[in-house]
């Protein structure tokens, strides 16, 4: 099915589902993502406002519908062609994964649209494999394939506690400034210049707070912690994503809500 793009009008944001999880390497599950974050938001267990006092569930974010995603390697244009579809009309995307691969076409899509684009990246891991298991397109190598494009002026990763010597290598070469778990501080704040894209991995949370991801790396983020970040550094945030959400691990669905939660927040920082 086609995305649904009636009401996409400038100055609003749109929802976009993109289930693909084929290039997961350990467990599948975040191609079932996207219904269950709607689900979540539409719930009526919360109120439609984000903590600023935007209204954000009152149709100026828009529910766009999913992404068709075909099986292979065209898979990523059509990503790219349906998140282009939105920004052309003069509206912002706010994707719902799906694992983070989908990061890597979405970015496309937006710096076509948005030079100097600068990211903001919220994960456990820097997803700056080379490869990983013979695929350049895993959801551990999204951020390599964007910086070798040149996608992105500048890349800040915060949460990061998996690097191993490969990804350090990566991070040097690409010059992406990286906030390791260990050294994190609730101060942390960023200056942008450009237009920002902000990427959320829920696996950058403690699996305590976020245990519906295939990756449990303990000693995480809390939400309220991302969120004091976003807040804390000020820029035109010109789209986003929430990732990496996997039902199948889920425990009542708070995983699910936190995402909403996070998308609530951003759909927000966006409409500002
Ligand atoms: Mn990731
Ligand atoms: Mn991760």
């Amino acid at each position: 099915m086609a995305l649904r793009l009636d009401g996409v009008v400038p100055g609003s944001v749109a929802l976009v589902g993109v289930p693909l999880d084929f290039n997961s390497s350990f467990l599948r599950g975040p191609a079932l993502a996207p219904a269950r974050i709607r689900e979540a938001l539409f719930s009526g267990s919360s109120n439609a406002f984000a903590e600023d006092g935007t209204e954000v569930l009152n149709g100026r974010l828009l529910d766009a519908g999913d992404v068709a995603v075909p099986v292979g390697a065209t898979a990523f244009d059509a990503v790219e062609k349906g998140v282009a579809e939105v920004l052309e009309r003069g509206a912002r995307a706010l994707c719902l994964g799906g694992d983070h691969s989908v990061t890597f076409p979405i970015v496309r899509a937006h710096a076509a649209h948005h030079p100097g684009l600068e990211i903001l990246h919220f994960d456990a891991h820097p997803d700056l494999y080379d490869q990983l298991d013979g695929n350049p397109f895993s959801h551990a190598s999204p951020f390599a394939r964007i910086m070798e494009s040149r996608l992105a002026s500048r890349l800040v990763q915060v949460g990061i506690r998996t690097l191993n010597p490969h990804q350090r290598e990566q991070a040097r070469r690409f010059g992406v400034e990286i906030v390791e778990m260990r050294d994190f501080s609730s101060e942390l704040r960023f200056e942008f210049a450009g237009p920002v894209y902000v990427t959320i991995d829920l696996d950058a949370l403690d699996p305590a707070f976020a245990p519906g991801v295939s990756h449990h790396e303990a000693g995480g983020l809390s939400v309220r912690e991302i969120l004091r970040v976003l807040e804390r550094s000020p820029g035109r945030v010109v789209g986003a994503d929430v990732v990496e959400l996997n039902p199948l691990r889920d425990l009542a669905g708070v995983t699910a809500a936190v995402a909403a939660k996070l998308v609530k927040e951003l759909a927000a920082r966006m409409l500002r």
